[in-house]
């Protein structure tokens, strides 16, 4: 017998059995991961297949094959949401590579490939991948790794294996013996050459009956209907009668994208029946506020592992029979040029759908076969092709490394099968043996999934479970080199000491109130409201958790959370000198110098200890807030050259996904800002920041309506414990305000933005800017439209946050609020404080504000225009988002049309017509032009 058991591994093997997108995946993400870590490994991919990364769905060489997910939904790399998009820009630059593109599905397979042949270039000396052209037939363990057995007698060992054998065998179980056994039967349409011989083969009838009516049956059908150029056979005359039960075809993508709808189902029920009833209800609403089902669908499949998760096992089965082939119709969906061509073969007669399946068949004397239907017709055709699709459950498939990992050997048979037989069960990847244990080193992916999770066959999911089970495989075979307390390095295995943070940072605390401290934590990362209430009840439980008491300090001084910000620095203080590491002693040390000086030695104190600690998260979320708040830099290139810097410490986690695509749109990167967005929030629909990154991109990019509907699902369900809720209300008012709908913007604002819903300093930010805003709308007060006064707002807002602000960015909007209220004495006194302050951009940009808003509450349009012509520049650097500054321009354009030069205001409003498209910047252009068109 041939193999390399018992030789000596020198470092750590990985064997994978499957080389198609999700072995090559697999073996992409190892290569990248293990370059990261510095971590030396060889990677033995088993298939017998020439070429890696095809497979059944992108092996297929017709154009005509489309992905059925637009390009952006493709990348293998999920911190790189256009990673594919942007490399079929790089094939033919002459053409715009969109990411609502369906690309054929063999570009793809070139994608995976030279993907994985340039990381392996990057990781040259340090990973080495190398296939065995053989199937695996049978699984053993050997010591603490496995060998894989193969057909050809080999024996490969490794420490680890990954099985990614997807489902090739397309079933036909359904086919009576009269038609399985003829040669006018297609089994399987995607072996090599099976279509060509139809086009080619012109005896017996000409009609070619193809049953199922799903994708697979789509492909068949444009194959067959539309032959390639080069096919020298014609047969694109034959009548194609496809039949199914249902008789449904998938429904089509829509005309351009539209963001998922995805549903808070925290509180939707266990039992299949009341999932029905809220599935139902979620697709009633968002079909009603956006005239579209499909957000309400691609939200559903974000939460669809959670709810398969929470169904009993009969329920999963009910699901299975009743519900699954309406799931696929509409989940399933096909490219829109597809379904046009479909839509033309049905129209001229060349394709026909109907309900039915076949009960028996019987052979033609010319060829061909005579098939009987369930409802009692019979049809003579030239061919019956099976498009039923893959057989998924794998007691069926006859694969022998599946039928062995189930068999039970002297012990544990290494698998047990998931729900319906659809793939095995695991922890997280992670192989459950019958007896239930889940230490063998044997992870899977894909479509063996699919019983546990429900949806876990195409590259979405995929990609991700690649990156996970890459992590997981070599965090068990080559654990990272950690650092003790007292400074030793140990490598290897070793108990965990002390309870983790969720970036993997080592707390000085006990389990239990780690625990509080986490939850409280995600609730920061989330941007969500509470993590106070849980930051306290940790310091309860724990009274020297000096990290839990540096964190209200930090919420309170940062971010304006109800925390004593001295008591909890001081208690901070003490308990780190009884008990504390290096990052720990370290951010209290700079939450000690923010509070002290926020903006100068506070600011250098903390891009210090980011830069020794970059996964601290919570010193990266006050470095770099996307929603308020003073940061570390008021230079945009700064902050983003900190966000981008921070890639190599969290590579694909949400939190930075969300962080990066808030970069990205402050960038104009608008595109990718989107796609990031969407990445991250697939893995936590709760994100914050993604969600804000993503309002921000409707924003530019003039998409109102469609941003306003998907905004306000986010608010009323995923989005109901947000923080800053006020700040998510005044961007869907930004919305109603460009629409002109201004009765909504006073709902809006008296529902979520008058206090006291509203006080203190986002009553500031958000509720006295959007009032001044509406004041400075050209036009407005024309249309009988008055906003509601400002003085609740003033009096919601602690006198010294209008008066003496610390910032320039609260400051500014301090000036916006006195102004909203006329008050031209306390715009002076802001003058006053602001003239001697320590701070630069306060001494010089803001007093300018406050002289520019004296003179207009003083109608001195002239002195105002002149003050925020010049000021203007200056404010991109403190005035916050470019939405945010929007105000002080508007502003500009008000008073330049007071002092009657509509012409300047006119310029100024096309400069932003073009930097992006709003329809209330054009209605404004509309009234001027009226204004400036001389009098008859
Ligand atoms: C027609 C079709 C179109 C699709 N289109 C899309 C699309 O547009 N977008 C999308 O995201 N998803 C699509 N999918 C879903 C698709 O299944 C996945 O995206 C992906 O291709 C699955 O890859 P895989 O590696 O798991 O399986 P496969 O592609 O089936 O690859 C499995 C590999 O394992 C090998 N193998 C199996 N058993 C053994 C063994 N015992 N020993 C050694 N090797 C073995 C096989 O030879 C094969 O190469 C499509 C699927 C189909 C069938």
């Amino acid at each position: 017998m041939r193999g390399d058991a018992g030789a000596r591994v020198a470092r750590p093997r990985i064997l994978i059995v499957g080389g198609g997108a999700a072995g090559t995946l697999v073996a992409l993400h190892l290569i990248r991961t293990a370059g990261r870590r510095s971590t030396g490994c060889d990677i033995v991919l088993l298939d017998p297949v020439d070429l890696l990364g095809r497979g059944v769905a992108f092996g297929t060489t017709d154009e005509q094959h489309l992905l059925n997910v637009p390009a952006s939904g493709m990348s293998a790399l999920p911190e790189d949401p256009g990673h594919f998009v942007a490399w079929r820009g790089r094939q033919d630059p002459d053409r715009p590579s969109e990411p609502w593109d369906f690309a054929p599905r063999r570009h793809f397979a070139r994608y995976l490939h030279e993907t994985l042949t340039d990381a392996l270039a990057k990781a040259a000396g340090q990973v080495a991948l190398r296939q065995v052209r053989a199937q695996a037939v049978a699984v053993r363990r050997a010591g603490a790794g496995a060998v894989v057995v193969t057909d050809d007698g080999r024996e490969v060992t490794g420490d680890a294996l990954v099985i990614a054998t997807g489902l090739p065998v397309a079933g036909h179980a359904w086919a009576p013996e009269g038609l399985s056994s003829s040669a006018f039967f297609v089994p399987d349409p995607w072996a090599p050459g099976a279509l060509e011989v139809i086009r080619r083969d012109r005896c017996g009838p000409g009609s070619v009956l193809l049953v199922g009516t799903g994708l697979t049956m789509v492909d068949v059908a444009l194959s067959l209907a539309i032959p390639p150029a080069r096919s020298p056979a014609t047969g694109g005359d034959r009548v194609l009668h496809a039949i199914s039960r249902s008789g449904r075809l998938p429904r089509s993508h829509a005309r351009a994208p539209k963001l998922a709808a995805i549903p808070d189902v925290s509180s939707w029920g266990p039992t299949l029946s009341e999932l029905r009833e809220r599935v139902g209800r979620h697709f009633g609403d968002v079909a009603a506020a956006s005239g579209d089902w499909r957000p309400a669908m691609d939200g559903l499949r974000v939460q669809v592992s959670t709810l398969w998760s929470r169904l009993s096992e009969p329920d999963r089965i009910t699901f299975l029979a009743q519900d699954a082939g309406r799931w696929n119709v509409l989940r399933h969906r096909m490219p829109r040029s597809s379904a046009m061509t479909l839509n033309q073969l049905r129209s001229t007669g060349q394709l026909r759908l109907s309900r039915g399946s076949v009960a028996d068949a019987q052979p033609l004397a010319r060829g061909g076969l005579r098939v009987g239907l369930s409802d009692g017709t019979h049809h003579d055709v030239g061919w019956v092709v099976n498009c039923t699709g893959p057989q998924t459950d794998i007691r069926l498939l006859g694969n022998p490394l599946l039928d062995d990992l189930l068999r039970p050997g002297n012990g544990a048979a290494f698998a047990r099968v998931a729900t319906g037989g659809m793939g095995v069960q695991t922890a997280n990847g992670r192989l459950i043996n019958s007896y239930g244990n889940s230490d063998a080193p044997l992870w899977t992916i894909g479509a063996l999934r699919r019983g546990e999770l429900w949806e876990s066959t195409a590259i979405p999911e995929i990609r991700s479970q690649a990156l996970v089970v890459a992590t997981a495989v070599l965090d068990a075979i080559a654990p990272l080199s950690r650092r003790l307390a007292d400074g030793r390095i140990v490598s290897g295995h070793h108990p965990i000491a002390r309870p983790r943070d969720p970036l993997g940072l080592p707390l000085s605390t006990t389990a239990e109130a780690a625990t509080s401290f986490n939850a409280g934590l995600e609730r920061v990362m989330r941007l969500q409201s509470g993590a106070e209430e849980l930051l306290r009840e940790a310091t309860g439980i724990d009274p020297d958790f000096a990290l839990a008491h540096a964190a209200l300090a930090m919420l309170g001084h940062e971010a304006g959370a109800p925390a004593d910000v001295a008591a909890s620095l001081a208690a901070a203080r003490r308990a780190v000198a009884k008990r504390g590491d290096d990052r720990e002693r370290s951010l209290v040390e700079v939450i000690g110098r923010r509070v002290t000086d926020t903006r100068r030695i506070g600011a250098q104190a903390l891009k210090a200890h980011i830069s020794d600690h970059p996964r601290d998260v919570l010193a990266v979320s006050a470095a770099v807030p996307t929603i308020a708040f003073s940061g570390v830099t008021d230079l945009q290139q700064e902050a983003w050259e900190l966000v981008e810097g921070l890639a190599p410490a969290y590579g694909d986690h949400w939190w930075y996904i969300s962080l990066l695509a808030f970069t990205r749109q402050e960038q104009s990167r608008f595109e990718e800002a989107g796609l990031l967005a969407e990445s991250a929030l697939a893995c936590e629909p709760s994100s914050g920041h993604a969600v804000h990154a993503q309002t921000h991109v409707m924003y530019e990019t003039g998409q109102h309506e469609e941003g306003r509907v998907w905004l306000d699902h986010w608010i009323t369900e995923t989005g109901r414990s947000a923080g800053y809720r006020a700040h998510f209300a005044w961007h869907a008012a930004l919305h109603e305000l460009a629409l002109g709908d201004l009765e909504a913007v006073r709902r809006r604002y008296q529902a979520h933005l008058a206090p006291p819903a509203v006080t203190g300093v986002r009553a500031l930010i958000d509720s006295a800017a959007l009032l001044w805003r509406w004041q400075m709308d050209v036009g407005s007060s024309e249309r009988g439209a008055t906003p509601p006064p400002v003085h609740p707002v003033i009096g919601a807002i602690e006198p010294a946050l209008l008066r003496a602000p610390q910032t320039p960015f609260i400051a500014l909007y301090a000036a916006i609020a006195l102004a909203a209220s006329n008050d031209r004495a306390g715009l002076e006194v802001l003058r006053r404080h602001c003239q001697s302050s320590p701070d630069g951009s306060m001494r010089v940009t803001v007093v300018a504000v406050c002289e520019a808003l004296i003179a207009v509450c003083e109608q001195r349009w002239e002195a105002a225009v002149q003050l925020l012509e010049d000021v203007l520049p200056g404010l991109v650097q403190i005035a916050g988002s470019a939405a945010q500054r929007e105000v002080f321009q508007d502003t500009l354009i008000f008073a330049l049309v007071k002092a009657g030069r509509s012409a300047r205001a006119g310029d100024l409003l096309d400069s932003r017509l073009i930097r992006r498209p709003s329809p209330l910047d054009q209605r404004r252009r509309h009234t001027l032009r009226g204004l400036q068109s001389p009098t008859p």
